[in-house]
């Protein structure tokens, strides 16, 4: 009896950026589980939970937000466009600090004023200087 136990797991963390086509390779600083493109931020829903390869769901994972714990770690808050699944996941330190920076803030650079005041109905707030 022969085994055919190939070694996946070490390449399994290797993947193309599904979003803007980054080679993605694992763990160059220290990061156990490189699940997301440090380019672009997003993620695929590979995982039911982290590192386990096990979801067949497959789509791709926006970045909506950074959640700061107690401690100061940051963590990255991926939806799965696809299915909607939300999931919490440690930020790299190869990760780019532009688009961190860019999703920490952008809660404050888009508050929620209200756009819609009913069915149809868009208010767009635009500054046409003078018009009256
Ligand atoms: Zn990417
Ligand atoms: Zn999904």
């Amino acid at each position: 009896m022969s085994r055919t136990d190939y070694t996946y797991k070490n390449e399994s963390n290797a993947f193309i950026c599904g979003k803007c086509g980054s080679g993605v390779f694992a763990a160059q600083s220290g990061t156990l589980n490189r699940n997301h493109c440090p380019e672009c931020l997003w993620s695929r829903h590979v995982d039911l939970r982290t590192g386990d390869r096990m979801s067949v769901c497959r789509g791709m994972m926006e970045p909506i937000g950074i959640w700061v714990k107690g401690d100061g770690e940051w963590s990255l808050i991926h939806r799965c466009v696809k299915c909607g699944f939300i999931r919490a996941n440690r930020i790299a330190g190869d990760d780019s600090h532009e688009e961190l920076l860019k999703l920490a803030v952008k809660p404050a650079a888009m508050p929620p004023l209200p756009v819609n005041t009913g069915r149809g109905e868009e208010i767009s707030y635009k500054h046409s200087g003078g018009a009256k």
